[in-house]
């Protein structure tokens, strides 16, 4: 059973989603991240700081202060504790520094095309309490604006608005789409179509873990 896992794709291709169930079904702890910085600029720690103006336009946090965020995060897990990675690696540079650490079991590339991300991250709603993600259409809340899971305030996250999102699609273009032909050539790499049905898309997901 692979319990060292990457989600690869662009944003808005489902890897929240898909890691949260992953995490659910094997106890596998999820490291995002997108979620930890956002924590960060919400508690205004110096990395929070640091990093808004970044993750304001779309652009990538500088890599130095990725890798160490997560290089203690990684020291941190247990012996033999399984984990997802969402959102990280996104560079060449943070792939290299995650391989020292760890061994990865499989690279899984959710396939998403540009049309499809640009309409669910514009209709995306995010929790800032505790992390979960709706569409207005494909999955939307049970109670309109509030989270089905801790009932808070749903919001749109000021870098899913399209000006920003076309940036962050070029972004994933020029720096993160490298990283598929990089777990392609280690044999890590699996690629999942990651349009339509969500369970669906799960089936795959837990089959390519087997
Ligand atoms: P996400 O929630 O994964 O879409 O990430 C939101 C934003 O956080 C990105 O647009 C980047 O500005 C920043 N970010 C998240 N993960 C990384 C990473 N591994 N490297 C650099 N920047 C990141």
């Amino acid at each position: 059973m692979k319990s060292k896992i990457i989600l690869l794709g662009p944003p808005g291709s489902g890897k929240g989603t898909q890691g949260e169930k992953l995490s659910e079904k094997f106890g596998y702890v999820r490291l995002s991240t997108g979620d930890m910085l956002r924590e960060a600029v919400r508690k205004e720690t110096d990395l929070g700081l640091k990093a808004k103006g970044f993750m304001d336009s779309g652009a990538l946090v500088p890599n130095d202060l990725i890798i160490n965020l997560m290089k203690e995060k990684i020291a941190s897990l247990g012996e033999g504790t399984g984990v997802i990675f969402d959102g990280f690696p996104r560079t060449v540079e943070q792939a290299d520094a995650l391989a020292k650490q760890i061994d990865i079991d499989l690279a899984l590339n959710l396939d998403v095309d540009d049309e499809e991300l640009i309409t669910r991250l514009t209709k995306r709603r995010t929790c800032p309490q505790c992390n979960s993600v709706y569409h207005l259409t494909y999955n939307p809340p049970k109670k309109e604006g509030f989270c089905d899971k801790c009932g808070s305030v749903l919001y749109h996250r000021d870098d899913d608005k399209e000006e920003t999102v076309r940036n962050r699609l070029k972004v994933y273009r020029e720096n993160t789409l490298p990283l598929i032909d990089y777990y392609r050539k280690k044999g890590k790499l699996v690629t999942i179509e990651g349009i339509g049905n969500i369970d669906k898309i799960f089936d795959q997901v837990d089959k390519a873990l087997q």
